[in-house]
């Protein structure tokens, strides 16, 4: 069955959002497989958003990240990846639909509270990445 890696930001953490985040996903149906605390290393973090190494947010946005603490998850079920996007809503807030995730608990792009795999091979780059090569949950 499909998996997708769901992480919730430092910022969704310190606000105590870790709760909904997972009782969002439940309800909708999706089985929790994997889950831990963690304050990932620079590098993991700079590993993680590589495909962003030329924003010029980039820099903010693993200085932020690499913070922690994160919540990191891995969710299982059917069209998980896209679903799980869905849920979550746009990345800038001022597009996040009502409703969604984002659209309900952010204002900030910068402070958006929740990752989560944009295809399907970002999900098993970021599943190895964060929760051991295999992917063994
Ligand atoms: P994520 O990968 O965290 O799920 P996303 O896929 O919706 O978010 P990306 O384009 O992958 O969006 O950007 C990764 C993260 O970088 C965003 O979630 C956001 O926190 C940050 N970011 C994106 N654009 C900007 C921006 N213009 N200014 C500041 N931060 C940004
Ligand atoms: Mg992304």
């Amino acid at each position: 069955s499909e998996r997708t890696f769901i992480a919730v930001k430092p910022d969704g953490v310190h606000r105590g959002l870790v709760g909904k985040v997972i009782q969002r996903f439940e309800d909708r149906g999706y089985k929790l497989v994997g889950l831990k605390q963690v304050v990932p290393s620079r590098d993991m973090t700079e590993e993680h958003y590589a495909d962003l190494s030329k924003k010029p947010f980039f820099k903010g946005l693993v200085d932020y990240m690499s913070q922690g603490p994160v919540v990191a998850m891995v969710w299982e079920g059917k069209d998980v990846i896209r679903q799980g996007r869905a849920m979550i809503g746009a990345t800038n807030p001022l597009e996040s639909a009502p409703g969604t995730i984002r659209g309900q608990y952010c204002i900030s792009v910068g402070r958006n509270i929740i990752h989560g795999s944009d295809s399907f091979e970002s999900a098993e780059k970021e599943i190895g990445l964060w929760f051991g090569k295999a992917g063994e949950l």
